[in-house]
């Protein structure tokens, strides 16, 4: 890393219209922390951007002093790939703005934003960007890489409704990327994560949703989740596209708001949005009600905002370490079921899950070489979603979470989704050949065209093709 000398840090200063904070500064200690307590890395540098000329110069600055950069857009990667040891980090918490155009259906979101912002905006004009089930999970991250959410099989991926971005190049350009512009990085950016430059602001697509849904929630005994597993299978291999459906594991902590019944009580959740007429989405996601000893229920027609922060008391900032895992899988035959209750029968620490996931739908009606995100057929998606609170408990469950994701793998394709994917001590680039299977080479060129010394190598890293 080159030494820093005063004359360009202080001009950086200057130009910034955000902060530029080093460890000494009072304010570097609040800027936002990450999601996961495993990588709370200390930069020496904190570039807090309030726009893009911010993040231009910021890049400049870091590429002509050394520094290895880090970007964050809302600091949930499970990876630890908005965090760094040394170095500068890009922080774009203040890039939160939202406009919708109701009349043509889009929404400009700047790079920073949380879901739960988009949310608020959008659903305002009873449109949705297909985002995450976490509002408090930044919009950047999540839809670079993919992007699942609950109306995943209705609408499609996050990445899947962005019609254009603005992205800040590893050469300090500012490129428009979309099919008219720069079509190869628009290509890349949808699933190659960060690894093309900062995206500073996404036009997403927005799609007619709520404000009130047809939503399920029903829990029952995790003993008996392999008998709730294979009616939930019966019931989703023929479900219209407007059902997204999951099945979570997880143990609540007693919550006055709860029923006592479900208090410090390991539940398997049968999940379920219907994208469409509310009344008919209760009718037909009755049965997903009725697999299983009911101990309390949650379900009925809610508002989508309600859904979408629903489940954010589980996932507080700064607070849990995480290690997560997950595999694609081309079926859910009795024997993947029997292991993915024995595992959900046998979790760690209580905020542990393990969730199925049914895709398909929209998702598969993009074909895998169409954007950067190879996976489109897999019909299901099991993660184990391992959360602790204490470093020294890092290494069982770790371990507990690797035997999990091997034994799934029996089942599996092979491939993962790289938003789902801790590190502990593999490396960056863990994951990225399945994850992006005969898309790998393309991306490598389209990286070699925008980012050929790899600035950008902070993230689930691309290298570029030589
Ligand atoms: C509690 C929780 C719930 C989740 N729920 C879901 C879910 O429902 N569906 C789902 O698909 N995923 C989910 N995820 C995974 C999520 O998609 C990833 O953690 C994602 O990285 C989060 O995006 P972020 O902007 O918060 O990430 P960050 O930690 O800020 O960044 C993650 C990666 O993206 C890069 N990046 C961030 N912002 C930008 C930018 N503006 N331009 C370029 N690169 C950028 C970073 O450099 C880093 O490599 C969840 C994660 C958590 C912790």
């Amino acid at each position: 890393m080159a030494t820093r000398t005063q004359a360009p840090f202080d001009a950086l200063r200057a130009s910034i219209r955000g902060d530029v904070l080093e460890p000494a500064d009072p304010g570097y200690a609040a800027v936002r922390g990450t999601f996961n307590t495993m990588h709370d890395g200390r930069p020496a540098l904190i570039v807090s951007c309030c726009g893009t000329a911010d993040v231009v110069d910021a890049v400049n600055f870091a590429r002509d002093h050394g520094l290895p950069v880090a970007v964050r857009g809302g600091g949930h990667s499970i990876a630890g790939l908005s965090a760094t040891e040394g170095g500068m980090l890009i922080d774009l918490a203040p890039m939160r703005g939202v406009h919708v155009d109701p009349d043509r259906r889009l929404a400009h979101v700047q790079g920073g934003a949380l879901w739960a912002d988009v949310d608020r905006e959008t659903q305002r004009f009873g449109l949705v960007a297909p985002g995450g089930v976490v509002s408090d999970t930044g919009v950047a991250g999540l839809t670079l890489g993919g992007g699942y959410g609950w109306v995943r099989r209705k609408y499609g991926l996050s990445c899947d409704s962005v019609f254009e971005a603005e992205v800040v190049c590893a050469d300090g350009e500012v490129r428009t990327a979309s099919e008219i512009s720069n079509p190869d990085l628009y290509w890349a950016i949808r699933g190659g994560g960060g690894n093309f430059g900062i995206v500073t602001s996404f036009t997403f697509e927005l799609h007619p949703l709520g404000p009130d849904v047809a939503f399920v929630a029903t829990m029952y005994p995790v003993e008996e989740v392999g008998e709730v597993l294979r009616g939930w299978r019966e019931y989703v291999e023929q479900a219209p596209n407007e059902v997204t459906s999951v099945c979570v594991t997880i143990t609540f902590p007693a919550n006055p708001e709860m029923p006592e019944v479900v208090h410090d009580r390991p539940v398997a959740i049968i999940g379920g949005v219907y994208a469409g007429d509310v009344d008919e989405g209760m009718k037909i996601m009755q049965p997903l009600r009725e697999l299983g000893t009911v101990l309390f229920d949650m379900s009925g027609p809610t508002p989508f905002t309600g859904v979408q922060t629903g489940f954010d008391p589980l996932f507080p900032r700064s607070t849990l370490r995480a290690y997560w895992k997950s595999q694609y899988l081309d079926e859910l035959p009795d024997a993947a079921i029997d292991t993915i209750a024995a595992k959900a029968q046998d979790r760690p620490a209580p905020l542990t899950l393990v969730n199925t996931f049914h895709m398909g739908g929209a998702i598969a009606n993009v074909g895998e070489e169409e954007t950067a995100f190879a996976e489109r057929t897999a019909p299901y998606m099991v993660s184990i979603d391992g959360m602790w609170s204490e470093a020294g408990d890092d290494d069982a469950n770790i371990a507990w979470v690797r035997s999990g994701w091997n034994d799934i793998g029996r089942f599996g394709t092979g491939a993962v989704y790289l938003n789902f994917t801790g590190l502990a001590d593999e490396t960056p680039e863990a994951g990225v050949a399945t994850a992006f299977g005969r898309n790998l080479r393309r991306l490598a060129e389209v990286k070699a065209t925008y980012d050929p010394d790899n600035f950008f190598r902070i993230n689930n890293n691309i290298a570029p093709a030589h």
